[in-house]
């Protein structure tokens, strides 16, 4: 055989690096990063050089497992099948499910990437219950920008650091957007910028920051609030982006007794041009001194006043009511709040103000507007930010990151040189326009779900309810407990189905998700629901199948175990309908291709999703005598599209039956031979008059829809104002002509879906007594493994086997604990025995640790003393998914789980 190099994409973590697998006799030799590929050019992590260990990792599965007849749950005793056998039980138990009530069956997945495919196959096989982790993960991060400007960071965007001239990093330490933001971050530091960091720990990038902010976990909403109020007070904001560009000059109707109260007023007798996204609404024109529909040529709209409208309706533009807003919350108020003294808040604001106003960008680069404008120039404002989960991951980010996304935009860095850049196919429309059934008649037998799983709703009619307000699916998604989780809420299935509320599932399908583990907030229940069993004798969640490619804590767990292959010995896609690899000047897609043929009995989930959906005759995988369509997985993707004849599939690069086609055109035998000849990844650059200020960005919307990234052209407006979430508080208020939620949540929906960002206490620290509890427990993930996926790797488990509880010294010694030494964590829900480590690097209030290092016994093919088991934790032990009063640990407009809300006391043992 000899020595060969294979190219083909990373996946040690969600980064998406180009690699070079170096080959000898057919196994591996080493890894490198692909110096050819546009993302990472050449660099490589710790964990990407160690893929070779995950290879030849003693967790591997290797044969699809039966739980042994009279065998326990959790007790790990399988016997190998025939994957035949397997795909019958499967095939026979799914088609019953599918051709009687096919919402019994469910199908989460964790950190994959393929959720292309993963959705359309729940879709069409009828079930609502589908999701991946993101409402775990960061969904607020998503929602909460994408509800204000239209995109969001990493796969949908992020800072220019090539222009930018500052950096505030917030609630980051170690990325998805892992080795190029290392890049882009060490050369906006030669090149002399500023780097801030905002973060309770100064782990990761932070590390290279030129200040570091301490914070208090959960309270970066008063920061934000502040900072805004500074940039607004010392007239800072970019004004004439603030009036074109978001809907600060709209007027809003300011009348309590109205139906119509907090809603944009329009001028019917105007031309909506979009019914689903009207563009009548009115400003108050600073020359004419009268209202004119927004964006009527010469018009100017007045940010601040009060006016009344011919018909005698009051109304005030929504930046004055933002304004009001936040001239609440005094940097005082935000000292008192984040543990950030008043005048470094000042500071910081004065410092990102006037960075913004003095040091603009222009590039000769002519565009034109929406409204026709001409402009000769693209310019910037040089601030740019980056921030995910640990603004996400509370109960209150939601809005968090609503005021972060306005501050963005207060400062006039949206989609411009310098500061934050949309990665195709974002911007989207506020909100997107992909929606779920309404009703529990969007699921019926052997019928594809009328909708998606997961949509955007825009008004309670988008909600999936039933006619009492009841939610349709397990998770209690896109119900008026969660009206907003885009992203489902994993973490609430197996306790839902547990407790049949709503309803009891038959089979529980998991696709590499430790959701008996670390992917959960309350372990140990969760572990005893997933073995108990009914009056019946029956578990309550009668089947569970897990696939994934190690021997995780939840594998123990299945009843039926499906080994999958490795990232090395598998076809994937990381495609433009899903999270590409897209960077800022144009759409950029990319593929895995098998390095190494698979393990033992493996198989990709791909092909037994493409085989069970065969199987099964889903309607978008056999043709109309129901014969199977696609011949395997790479015949799926290179044949499929989203409706026949739209020239649009998974992929975007070379299509068209010779390959000369981007973006749209027929499939193309030959597609994986041209991204395997191409370094895997395919790039599209727009004209650089594309590039920029796309939201209203004339060219770039008729260029989208050509290529069909967009449906419509219209303006995307920044909605500094939200009336999206002002439909569902006049809904809770009894005003909305429509939907109501049911009365014991109509408080929770008027306060939480407030149409201006606010802050309040994250759930869990208003049912805690911080008296006894006075500390937050936070975790993050390390940098030399994701999350519980290496636990198994050799080389990895050389970096660390074990976790510290780091806690800062003054901290530490209070309650009498050495560094080194033995103590226990505890909160109102549990204990933990751990290590103590004294760190000054994380602020006095906080104790932090890495996430998913600390293992159950008997899992990930570990010795019985590995230092996994004997020394390290996981902190989900003392989080958990309920709170008192029986309310959900969760956001309640998004359902992102509030697993950073914990707070914990600390003493020695
Ligand atoms: S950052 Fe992630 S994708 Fe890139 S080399 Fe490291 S593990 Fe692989």
């Amino acid at each position: 055989m000899g020595s060969e190099v294979k190219t083909t994409t990373c996946y040690m973590c969600a980064c998406r690096c180009g690699i070079r697998v170096h080959l000898r006799d057919g196994e591996v030799r080493y890894i490198e990063g692909n110096p050819e590929h546009p993302l990472n050019k050449g660099v490589i992590c710790a964990k990407g050089a160690s893929g070779i260990m995950k290879q030849v990792s003693p967790a591997r599965l290797t044969r699809p497992l039966r739980r042994k007849a009279g065998a326990e749950r959790g007790a790990g005793e399988f016997e190998p099948i025939s994957w035949d056998e397997a795909f019958s039980i499967l095939e026979k138990r799914l088609a019953s499910i599918r051709s009687t009530d096919p919402k019994k069956f469910a199908l989460f997945t964790g950190r994959d990437q393929m959720q292309a495919l993963t959705g359309l196959f729940a879709r069409q096989f009828g079930t609502p219950n589908y999701a991946a982790h993101g409402g775990f993960c960061s969904v607020n991060m998503a929602a909460g920008m994408i509800y204000t400007i239209g995109g969001s960071f990493w796969e949908f965007g992020g800072p220019d650091l090539e222009r930018a001239k500052l950096f505030v990093m917030l609630g980051t330490a170690e990325d998805h957007h892992s080795n190029p933001l290392k890049i882009a971050l060490s050369k906006f530091k030669r090149d002399g910028g500023r780097f801030i960091s905002i973060n309770p720990v100064r782990t990761g990038y932070s590390a290279i920051a030129d200040e570091w902010v301490p914070i208090r976990p959960g309270t970066d909403g008063a920061l934000l609030l502040a900072l805004n109020h500074e940039i607004i007070a010392q007239g800072l904001y970019d004004r004439e982006f603030v009036a074109r560009y978001t809907n600060g000059g709209q007027l809003v109707i300011v009348d309590p007794a109205s139906p119509r109260h907090g809603l944009l007023a329009t001028d019917e007798d105007a031309d909506a041009a979009n019914p689903q996204y009207p563009q009548n609404q009115l400003w108050w024109d600073r020359h004419a001194n009268r209202p004119v529909v927004s964006h009527t040529p010469q018009a100017d709209p007045y940010l601040f006043g009060d006016f009344t409208l011919p018909d005698g309706t009051r109304v005030r533009p929504a930046f004055q009511l933002l304004a009001e807003r936040v001239g609440e919350h005094s940097a005082e108020w935000a000292a008192g709040i984040t543990g950030i003294p008043a005048a470094t808040i000042r500071r910081l604001a004065h410092e990102m103000g006037v960075t913004a106003r003095d040091e603009k960008i222009e590039l000769p680069i002519a565009w034109t507007d929406c409204w026709g404008n001409e402009h000769q120039t693209v310019t910037g404002n040089p601030v740019a930010f980056h921030a995910m989960r640990g603004l996400a991951a509370h109960s209150n980010g939601f809005q968090t990151v609503r005021a972060l996304a306005i501050l963005m935009s207060l400062l006039g860095t949206i989609d411009r040189p310098g500061g934050f850049r949309h990665k195709a196919p974002f911007p989207r429309a506020i909100p997107p326009s992909a929606k779920t059934p309404t009703g529990p008649e969007g699921v019926q037998p052997n019928t594809p779900l009328a909708g998606l799983a997961l949509g955007w709703p825009g008004s309670p009619e988008d909600l999936f309810v039933d006619a009492e307000g009841k939610p349709v699916r397990i998770d209690k998604g896109f119900s008026w407990e969660y009206p907003l989780s885009v992203h489902g809420l994993m973490h609430n299935v197996i306790t839902n189905a547990w407790r049949g509320d709503p309803y009891p599932l038959d089979t529980l399908m998991i696709f590499m998700a430790n959701m008996a583990w670390n992917s959960t907030m309350n372990t140990v229940e969760v572990r005893k629901m997933l073995n108990d069993r009914g009056a019946d004798g029956e578990y309550k969640i009668p089947f569970l199948v897990v696939c994934d490619a190690f021997q995780s804590e939840t594998t123990a767990f299945a009843d039926l175990v499906l080994p999958d292959t490795t990232y090395l010995e598998r076809h994937d896609v990381m495609s433009i309908l899903d999270r590409p690899i897209s960077e800022f000047d144009g759409p950029m897609d990319s593929v895995r291709v098998p390095v190494l043929p698979p393990k033992g009995e493996c198989k990709p989930f791909q092909e037994v999703l493409i085989e069970l959906a065969s199987r099964l005759e889903l309607p978008a995988f056999v043709d109309g005598e129901g014969r199977r369509k696609y011949r395997d997985y790479p015949d799926f993707i290179v044949r499929h599209e989203t409706e026949p004849g739209s020239g649009i599939g998974f992929l975007a690069g070379w299509r068209g039956a010779d390959g000369s086609k981007a973006l749209l055109g027929e499939p193309n035998p030959a597609q994986w031979q041209r991204y395997a000849e191409n370094n895997c990844v395919f790039k599209h650059e727009t004209p650089p008059s594309y590039r920029y200020m796309r939201n209203w960005n004339r060219g770039y919307m008729e260029w989208a829809q050509r290529v069909r990234l967009r449906r419509w052209g219209d303006p995307i407006l920044v909605h500094l104002y939200s009336e999206v979430l002002q439909r569902f508080r006049l809904a809770a208020q009894g005003k909305w002509p429509g939907r109501r939620p049911p009365e014991r949540l109509a408080q929770r929906v008027a306060t939480h879906f407030d149409p201006l960002p606010f802050y309040s206490a994250p759930l869990e620290a208003q049912a805690t007594d911080l008296e006894k509890y006075p500390l937050a427990a936070i975790t993050q993930r390390p940098m030399a493994m994701y999350h519980s996926w290496d636990s198994q790797n050799a080389w990895l488990r050389q970096i660390h086997t074990h976790n510290y509880l780091f806690v800062n010294p003054r901290t530490a010694s209070a309650q009498g604990i050495a560094d080194g030494a033995w103590m226990w964590v505890e909160s109102q829900w549990g204990r933990v025995r751990c290590m103590g480590r004294y760190s000054e690097a994380v602020e006095p209030g906080t104790v932090w640790t890495w996430n998913a290092i600390g293992k159950s016994p008997g899992a990930w093919g570990l010795a019985p003393d590995a230092n996994e088991f004997t020394r390290g934790f996981i902190l989900n032990h003392l989080i958990s998914d309920r709170l008192p009063g029986e309310t959900s640990n969760s956001d309640p407009v998004t359902g992102q789980a509030g697993w950073y809300d914990v707070r914990v006391r600390i003493l020695p043992a």
